[in-house]
């Protein structure tokens, strides 16, 4: 992913380097965007994160979000993602309505419009920004900092270049009640390919497990993702009636994906009252 020298016009210390077109300063920015962070903490000043390199395997901490900030793009490159922040906000936002008014039936109906290309570069910045700010733990404690993307990634990131067929966001169902959790947790782990390259990486919205897949799958293990969702048309709970959809430029690959939930329970599998566990 890396090895060629900095460019003429590319700033060492921006991970778009390699387009050439560095300007101005490198910014501090919040590695998952701040709107991003704030929807997911319910407005609270911290939020419980997993992945990060001094942490354990499967550890959550709880960290407060002015201690989350990187330095991974110069001005021109971190501020041509606005828009993409902004639709990972959008759908951070509708997430979380989701999960905070679960159950209520008296809510009002809401559907959140996400624009899931823009979703999807917006996964692909944290991503890459994760991985060379060293923000982001790789096995065997291997160190990530300063591994910079592929040049066919930063043309998708900032020259509307599409995925590559069957590269981009899948969803991943779990058993049906087990994706809604009331877990206020943004996890962001790296997928690695057999090689050892990175092949994408998955977010952990409140129990849902999206991945965002920047390689191809060998053919072998294609089954694998059988029951993967491809880019899907929307989220939606049973028992919610918030409703989350994606617009896509190419259409859905997948239907609505409808969870029941079923409550929350604890590790026995007894089930907790939702005032008791929001103490
Ligand atoms: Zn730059």
């Amino acid at each position: 992913m890396n090895g060629n020298p900095c460019p003429p016009g590319g700033n060492p210390k921006c991970f778009a380097q390699h387009l050439g077109e560095c300007e101005g300063e490198i910014e501090k920015e919040h590695p998952v965007s701040e709107c991003v962070l704030l929807a997911v903490s319910g407005g609270k000043s911290t939020i419980f994160v997993r992945g990060r390199p001094s942490q354990k395997e499967g550890e959550v901490r709880e960290i407060p979000i002015p201690n989350i900030v990187s330095h991974v793009l110069c001005a021109k490159h971190n501020r041509a993602l606005t828009d993409f922040d902004a639709a990972g906000g959008k759908f951070a936002e509708g997430m979380e309505a989701m999960n905070a008014l679960l159950g209520d039936t008296k809510a009002s109906f809401d559907t959140f419009e996400v624009d899931g290309d823009a979703l999807e570069r917006w996964m692909l910045k944290v991503l890459y920004g994760a991985v060379f700010g060293g923000d982001t733990k790789l096995p065997d404690n291997a160190k990530s900092k300063g591994i910079l993307p592929p040049i066919e990634g930063l043309r998708i990131l900032y020259k509307g270049e599409s995925f590559p067929p069957g590269q981009g966001l899948y969803l991943l169902p779990g058993p049906p009640g087990a994706n809604a959790t009331d877990e206020l947790e943004l996890g962001r782990e790296p997928l690695m390919s057999a090689d050892g390259n990175i092949a994408g990486m998955r977010f952990v919205f409140y129990g849902f497990n999206f991945v965002l897949l920047v390689a191809n799958v060998h053919p072998d293990h294609a089954s694998k993702l059988d029951d993967w969702m491809y880019r899907p048309k929307g989220i939606t709970i049973r028992g919610c009636n918030k409703l989350l959809r994606f617009k896509w430029k190419t259409g859905a690959y997948s239907d609505t994906h409808l969870v029941t939930w079923e409550g929350l329970f604890d590790l026995e599998g007894n089930r907790i009252p939702r005032e008791e566990k929001r103490g």
